[in-house]
This record gives C-alpha cells, structure tokens and sequence, in this order.
C-alpha cells in the first residue's frame, strides 16, 4: 500500500486512490527525485548526476544519490565512496555519506567487491531498483538525483512506474546516431507522462589546450537543435575534458572555470524547472 503522505508526488500526482505502484518508506521525507537518463550508454549520464548532485549540495540542499545502473554501476568511484559499504539495519539500508555529506546508495556499496558481475535476470534488477527507493533510509532531502540504466527496457520502467519523479534530465551527444536513440528515451518518458527537465548535452565540443578554440568532435545536430526538435530546452553543453574524466578514478573533479559554470548554471536551470510545478 502507498503511503501518500511521504510521498513528493503528495497532492500533485492526481492520484490519491494508493493504487499507483509507488511504494514509499515513511521514515523519508524526499521533496523532489530527478531522473538523469539517456537510452545510450557511456554518454556521461552518470558523470552529469554525479556532478549535478555536488552543484545542488553546494547551493546548500540535502542530497542523495540513488545509483539505478544496476549492472554497470558507477556511483561510488564517481563520488569518491569506493571501499565503503552501505548496510541494512534489518528494517532499512543505511546509504553512506561522501565527504560532500551527499548519500550515495549503489549495488557496489552492498558487494563484497566491486569487480563482482551482477548476473540477474531483469525481475532482480527491477526489485534491487525498488528496494533502493522504499528501503534506504534517506531521511530529509530536497533532491534525491536517480542515475537511470541506460536503454529503455524493464529497470526503466520500473524506475518510472516506482520512483516518483519530479521530473527527467535527458542527456545526449550531438551524433545523429546517439540523438536517435536518446529519442527513444525521450518518448518513452512522454508515453509515461514524465515531465523532461531539459537536455544536458555531453562531449558537445572539446577546448584547445593552446588558444582555447572551441572544437566540434562529432558532426550531428546541435544541442539546441535537439532541443527544437523535441520541444524543450537546452540545460548546457559540456565539453570532452580530462578533468571530467578524472572525476570517475579520483571521485573530484578540479573543473575549469567554463566547465563548472556549465554545472552550475545547469543545476540553476534544474531547480528552476522543478519549482515551477
Ligand atoms: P554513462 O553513465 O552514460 O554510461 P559515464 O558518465 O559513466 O556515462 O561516462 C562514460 C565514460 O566517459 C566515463 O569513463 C567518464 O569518465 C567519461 N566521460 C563522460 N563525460 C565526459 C566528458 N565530458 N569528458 C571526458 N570524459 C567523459
């Protein structure tokens, strides 16, 4: 049965009947879940929710992180909890803080060791993604950041169907190729009535180390003209830097100043689009 009540859909979902699916934990008090999504893999969803969490908690919010990449989770090493452990108290998972004071929860926090595959058929990984929404012990948030699976197969569904989101962060390349299937991902989140925050475009360009030229590396669409074409809006472009990806083996990033504008302006757009609901 839903608890309505703990619920940050509460009195906005349209649906009070308690039937909708959603199982939340009583002892949480979440006020907005974010989904970062793409259908493809390896574009930097991850990396976006990890450093979209930080921006978030540097504006002065209580944050967690809920790791729904099952299978290739990256949540730890991202924010620099690798070699700690999470731990049920026999009621409730008890997520661990990063230095930053976000809770990360992820599959990694509960193995014995992080290079141990996760051989589930999809009604595992559907109930592993369940458990982490109703039974980590989250306390008060204003932001709890969701990094989806990529694709838009059964663990999204159950993200979407089980976890009351605010709304989705879509993130994309500009290469056709990339932005078709990301399409995918985009209508699925209409066709399930979820509201798309904005895009986060990655690897969009790359910045000469010499004169700081702006490069375009792949040779689709704009981001801007993503956005266009499927009627919403542009949240910032990310360029292909070495400093991001360093976030993923050092779990910090020491960002150039353009980038972590990006990131913050990004977060701005974030919070303004999640407040005007
Ligand atoms: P996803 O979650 O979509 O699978 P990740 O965030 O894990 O993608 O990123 C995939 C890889 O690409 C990681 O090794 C990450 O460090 C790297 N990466 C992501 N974005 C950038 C970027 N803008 N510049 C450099 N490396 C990046």
């Amino acid at each position: 049965m839903s608890d309505c009540s703990s619920c940050p859909s509460n009195g906005k979902c349209g649906n009070d009947s308690g039937q909708c699916g959603v199982v939340n934990n009583p002892a949480n008090k979440i006020k907005n879940v974010i989904g970062v999504m793409s259908g493809k893999g390896g574009v930097g969803k991850s990396t976006i929710s990890a450093m979209l969490a930080s921006e978030l908690k540097k504006k002065g919010y209580r944050v967690g992180l809920l790791d729904a990449d099952i299978t290739g989770p990256s949540a730890c090493r991202l924010m620099g909890v690798t070699g700690k452990k999470a731990y049920s108290d026999g009621k409730n998972i008890i997520p661990v803080e990063n230095e930053e004071g976000i809770k990360v929860i992820s599959l990694n926090l509960l193995l014995p060791d992080e290079n141990q595959p996760v051989v589930w058929r999809g009604s595992l990984l559907s109930n592993c993604v369940v458990q982490f929404w109703n039974e980590t012990l989250w306390g008060e948030l204003d932001y709890l950041i969701v990094d989806m699976p990529p694709g838009t197969g059964d663990i999204t569904l159950t993200v979407m169907q089980s976890i009351p989101l605010a709304g989705v962060i879509v993130v994309t390349l500009p290469q056709d190729m990339v932005a078709m299937i990301v399409n995918k991902a985009i209508n699925m989140a209409k066709l399930m009535k979820i509201k798309i925050l904005g895009v986060a475009e990655n690897m969009s360009y790359t910045l000469c180390p010499n004169c700081g030229e702006k490069i375009r590396i792949f040779s689709g669409n704009s981001g801007e003209d993503f956005c266009k074409e499927n009627d919403t809006v542009l949240l910032g472009s990310l360029p292909v830097d070495p400093d991001l990806a360093a976030l993923s083996s050092e779990g910090k990033a020491h960002l150039k100043d353009e980038i972590a504008d990006v990131f913050a302006q990004m977060a701005q757009k974030v919070i303004k689009a999640v407040e005007n609901e």
